[in-house]
């Protein structure tokens, strides 16, 4: 089947087509305008969503060769997001269903960037164990089968994406932060500061405690050196990150050893992290696992993971009516 994608929950207006199987086109328009603002700002992004969509969705069409008659359903990001931005790609959706009479596909966000692993080869065989790590969301997901997945863990406060964010903007660096902080840890050492790798019960995680130690620790180095931070960045970048990578990898060994897995993914947005690959690859090689990470593309927001995760979805007549409301939360489903 041919299948059209939209993924608008955060700040990125995506479309991709999809036939059989194989992504045929994926476009995506990142907003610039929260980067002066230091975060996304909700209403914002919902009407930079409105300006977006319909050049977005022509321009997947076109790259893959199709029309709109070609279409034999279309999918939507449900949940969660920003619900201003979940509903200008759902309801763009269903006009478009509603007027070539095509059947609708509901895509949980969080399931879409587990499946991002089922786009290109090598693909996981199930089980498969993925860490999803991003802006909103730190999950270690069980996968039995690819609609088939359970939350065996995740974080109790800010997710793995924040922190870096976070982090980055306590050092003065633009947002997102966390690719920056990627780019300048490569040139610091990472054993230069330490700071505590915070252990939750079972596979929980949590972050905050991390954002107030490097608050209180710069703020005390500052007292004696103003400039402390612009002096030490690569080295603090370095080190913050490798306390992220050594608090996400604790918990993926203890889920794979306690569950008997050895299929082991990362996805979300923080995948992309050059340091957190690496740290994959070493683990995965000393533990015999076999590890997947998904091509850079597929990493951040994006409507393949969406159209990969619809495809599923259609081969078992998974659709949903006209009329389904997007949530800002909600569960697997
Ligand atoms: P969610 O999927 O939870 O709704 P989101 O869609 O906003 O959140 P993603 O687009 O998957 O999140 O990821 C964005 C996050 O990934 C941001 O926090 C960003 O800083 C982080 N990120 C992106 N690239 C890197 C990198 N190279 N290193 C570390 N973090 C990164
Ligand atoms: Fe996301």
């Amino acid at each position: 089947a041919t299948i059209l994608a939209i993924e608008s929950s955060c700040d990125d207006t995506s479309a991709a087509v999809i036939s059989d199987g194989q992504i045929l086109s994926n476009i995506i328009a990142t907003q610039t305008i929260h980067e002066i603002y230091g975060g996304v700002v909700p209403e914002m992004a919902s009407r930079a969503h409105i300006r977006h969509i319909v050049p977005i969705v022509s321009m997947a069409l076109q790259h893959a060769g199709k029309t709109m008659d070609d279409l034999q359903a279309v999918a939507f990001t449900q949940s969660p997001g920003l619900i201003g931005s979940l509903l200008v790609g759902s309801g763009f959706a269903q006009a478009l269903a509603q007027a070539k009479g095509l059947p609708l596909i509901a895509v949980h966000h969080m399931q879409a960037h587990v499946l991002a692993h089922f786009i290109e080869d090598p693909k996981p065989q199930f089980p498969f164990l993925c860490l999803t790590v991003s802006g909103g969301h730190t999950q270690l997901v069980l996968c039995k089968d690819h609609l088939e997945m359970q939350v065996i863990g995740e974080t109790i406060d800010d997710a793995a994406g924040e922190a870096f964010d976070k982090a980055a903007k306590m050092f003065g660096l633009p947002y997102p932060g966390g690719p920056v902080i990627d780019k300048l840890a490569a040139e610091g050492n990472p054993d230069r500061f330490s700071f505590p790798v915070t252990s939750m019960p079972e596979y929980q995680y949590s972050f905050s405690g991390l954002k107030t130690n490097i608050l209180y620790f710069i703020r005390k180095q500052q007292q004696e050196q103003p400039d402390f931070v612009q002096q030490n960045m690569a080295d603090l970048c370095a080190s913050v990150q490798q306390t992220i990578i050594k608090t996400l990898m604790l918990k993926l060994k203890k889920a794979a050893k306690d569950l008997g897995v050895t299929q082991i993914g990362i996805a979300g947005g923080v995948s992309a992290n050059k340091g957190l690959r690496a740290a994959l690859e070493t683990t995965g090689k000393e533990l015999g696992w076999t590890t997947y990470v998904p091509a850079f593309q597929y990493c951040t927001d994006n409507a393949a993971m969406v159209a990969i995760t619809a495809h599923y979805k259609f081969e078992k007549g998974l659709f949903v009516p006209l009329g389904t409301v997007p949530t800002a939360r909600a569960a697997f489903s």
